[in-house]
Order: C-alpha cells, then sequence, then structure tokens
C-alpha cells in the first residue's frame, strides 16, 4: 500500500513555476578564469569608483553578507534570502505562490500597507481578518484567521510581529499553531521588521517544526540603513532557492552589501544594541507621559519603535506637531484608526518636543474652556 507524502510546503508554489530555474547570469555559471569577459563589463573602474569594487556584477547573494545575516538572526544559511529590503521579499513570495485570479493572501487590517499592494499587483485575492481591539491592545483574531485561510483557498497568511501600527507582538505559541492548522494549505509569513524591539523571540525558530513558517527581517529599522534596502527572508530551504529563481539577477548592490557588512560589525553593531535599549526605554516614557496627557484617548502598548496614539481631535494634534515641524503618521484613514496618529520614537530632544507640543496643546484648550 502506499501512502501518499504529507504535502510539503513547495506544494504551496505555483505549479507552472515550480521547475524553473530562472534567468541564468554570468555570475551564476562556475567558471574559472583570471580574464573575465563575459559579462560585457568595462575593463576599466569608473574614475568615481575609489576602490572599484563596483565595476563587475555583484554576487546575487554575497556570501559573506549571507553568513552575517544567518549569524545575526540564528539560521542556517540555506534559508536565508538577501532581497531588496524586506518589501521585496513580499513580492517574491506572493508572485511565487499565488496564481493570479485564484489564489488569496490573508491580511489582518489595520496593518502595514505592502501585502496588500503585492497582492494587488499579483491579481490575488485579498482576505481581511481585521484586528480586534481590546484592554491588552489589538490582536489578531487566530480562530478566524484559520478559518479564512482555508475558505479561501489563501497561499499565505501574513503576520505582523510586532505590528505596525498598532504595536503588538504576537506570541509564538499562536504563529505555531497556526501554521500546524495551514500545513500543506499555506505559508504564515511573520514580518518581523521591529523584532529587535521586541520581548517576544522571534519565529524563525519554529521553521523546523514547521516548515509553512517564513519570517522577514530588515536592516532598515533597528539597524539604522533604511537606504541600503537590506531585507532577509528566512524560510524552507526548497522554498528560498525557488524564490531566488524568481528574483531580479543582482539583487544586492555592492556598496550596500559593503555597508551592511560594516554595520554588522564589533563597534557598529554594539551600538545599535544600545540604541536599541536607548529606544525601548524612551518608549516606556513617552507612552507613560503621553498617556497622562487629557488629548489622549489612549496609547497603545508598543513592541516596535512607535506608539500608536488615540487623540480626542486627532487634526488638532497632528496640525500642532505639524507647525512644531515635526511629522508624524498620520493613521486616520486606516481601519478601527480614525483617531489615531503614529509616532516613531526620535531621539531624547525629538521625544521631549512632541511631548511638549501636546502638553502646550492641552494648555491652551483649558484656557479657551475657562
Ligand atoms: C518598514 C517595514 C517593512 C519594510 O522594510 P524594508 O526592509 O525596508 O523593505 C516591512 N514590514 C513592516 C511591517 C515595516 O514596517
Amino acid at each position: 500500500m502506499s501512502v501518499d507524502p504529507k504535502p510539503g510546503v513547495l506544494d504551496l508554489v505555483r505549479e507552472d513555476l515550480r521547475d524553473f530555474g530562472g534567468y541564468s547570469s554570468a555570475r551564476t555559471e562556475a567558471l574559472c578564469g583570471e580574464i573575465w569577459l563575459n559579462a560585457n563589463e568595462s575593463p576599466w573602474a569608473n574614475p568615481a569608483d575609489a576602490d572599484g569594487n563596483s565595476r563587475r556584477y555583484p554576487d546575487p547573494q554575497p556570501q559573506a553578507l549571507r553568513e552575517k545575516l544567518a549569524g545575526l538572526y540564528g539560521c542556517d544559511i540555506t534559508r536565508l534570502l538577501i532581497g531588496r529590503g524586506s518589501d521585496e521579499a513580499i513580492d517574491l513570495l506572493v508572485r511565487a505562490l499565488c496564481e493570479p485570479g485564484r489564489d488569496a493572501v490573508v491580511v489582518t487590517p489595520p496593518v502595514f500597507g505592502m501585502y496588500a499592494v503585492c497582492a494587488r499587483l499579483q491579481n490575488a485575492r485579498l482576505v481581511e481578518v481585521p484586528l480586534v481591539d481590546d484592554e491588552a491592545g489589538f490582536a489578531p483574531d487566530f480562530a478566524a484567521i484559520a478559518d479564512a485561510a482555508l475558505t479561501n483557498r489563501a497561499k499565505l497568511v501574513f503576520l505582523c510581529s510586532p505590528s505596525n501600527p498598532t504595536g503588538g507582538s504576537i506570541p509564538l505559541a499562536d504563529v505555531g499553531a497556526l501554521a500546524r492548522k495551514l500545513e500543506g494549505r499555506a505559508l504564515v509569513v511573520v514580518d518581523e521588521a521591529y523584532g529587535e524591539f521586541s520581548d517576544v523571540a522571534s519565529a524563525i525558530g519554529l521553521i523546523d517544526r514547521c516548515s509553512n513558517i517564513a519570517v522577514l527581517r530588515t536592516l532598515s529599522k533597528a539597524h539604522a540603513l533604511a537606504a541600503a534596502r537590506i531585507g532577509s527572508l528566512i524560510a524552507d530551504a526548497g522554498l528560498i532557492a525557488v524564490l531566488r529563481c524568481c528574483q531580479a539577477p543582482y539583487p544586492v548592490p555592492a556598496p550596500c552589501t559593503e555597508l551592511a557588512l560594516a554595520a554588522l560589525t564589533g563597534a557598529a553593531l554594539a551600538r545599535t544594541r544600545q540604541r536599541v535599549e536607548t529606544v525601548k526605554a524612551a518608549r516606556a516614557r513617552l507612552q507613560t507621559d503621553l498617556a497622562a496627557l487629557p488629548s489622549v484617548v489612549r496609547v497603545y502598548p508598543s513592541q516596535g519603535n512607535y506608539l500608536l496614539v488615540r487623540f480626542r481631535d486627532a487634526e488638532t494634534a497632528f496640525q500642532a506637531l505639524l507647525s512644531s515641524g515635526v511629522v508624524v503618521r498620520d493613521q486616520r484613514s486606516a481601519p478601527q484608526l480614525d483617531d489615531a496618529l503614529r509616532i516613531s520614537i526620535g531621539t531624547p530632544e525629538q521625544n521631549a518636543l512632541v511631548l511638549d507640543v501636546l502638553q502646550r496643546l492641552d494648555a491652551g484648550s483649558r484656557a479657551v474652556n475657562a
């Protein structure tokens, strides 16, 4: 009697892409030589390129950076794909897994907008399972997510932890339980763009047991390298190999690799870790101080480097901050957030200014009411 093999994560890849080899670039052909005349590159460095590192096409997945990132995130190197920010990884996942016009993507609004944008571009149906706003803050409704994923034949479920903009982290047990329910049916993607600021451990450790979990990390937020566009997808090694074939031929620019490598060594990395602690402390202080203001209705607990704040009059708060030169994120067009602003944690001086502006606003409105 033959037993059908358990469906694996590769069964989630679009059928027409399963044996797709991608573009075979000059850099991927394993040849040896001293004089490289196979890629139509210039034999001379550009005069502006002092060290000459940009003359030739880069390694599509620079080995040294892959090793560093795998070490940083605590995963096997075969499970890590570097992309142009985690934004590219989101796009790759949607394109490689969702058949246009047929498959669906589950998201949990209010949440980061790129999942919906990528679904739209791929003509994948967007299934929304709203976060539930309760005493402890916004949280996903896991029973409803599993239900929606199964009934809509979703290939992807995007979870955001810590969630942007709501701030909550998702307990690992909930991620694991959801992944087990959706095994062979959907990939559960945990976007940990703000993972460095969270007290909840990374979901990367769950991939060993649940191959249908994928994790997104980035150097854009805690590591202060948003312009370098270095994001990582950590997932099943087979899935990573497939996605690599769907990616642009040279996705990681050499100057960005150099900058990232320098940022991930010794003193720079230690400084980054210190700054994460500084942000966490400032976040706690600002949360308390904002919650004490009469104009503030609610400050959500946050595991990220931002606070979601509900105001009695969000427009006035937004404009007051703006006229002091402080730009915060207006969340009022997001579902369930029609009175909310998202405020990033800045330097101590910047945080003090935010607080000062809002305190003066309250003092002003008291004077008017008196
Ligand atoms: C900022 C952000 C990203 C984008 O990260 P990049 O690596 O810069 O593309 C991804 N997810 C969430 C939730 C974010 O807030």
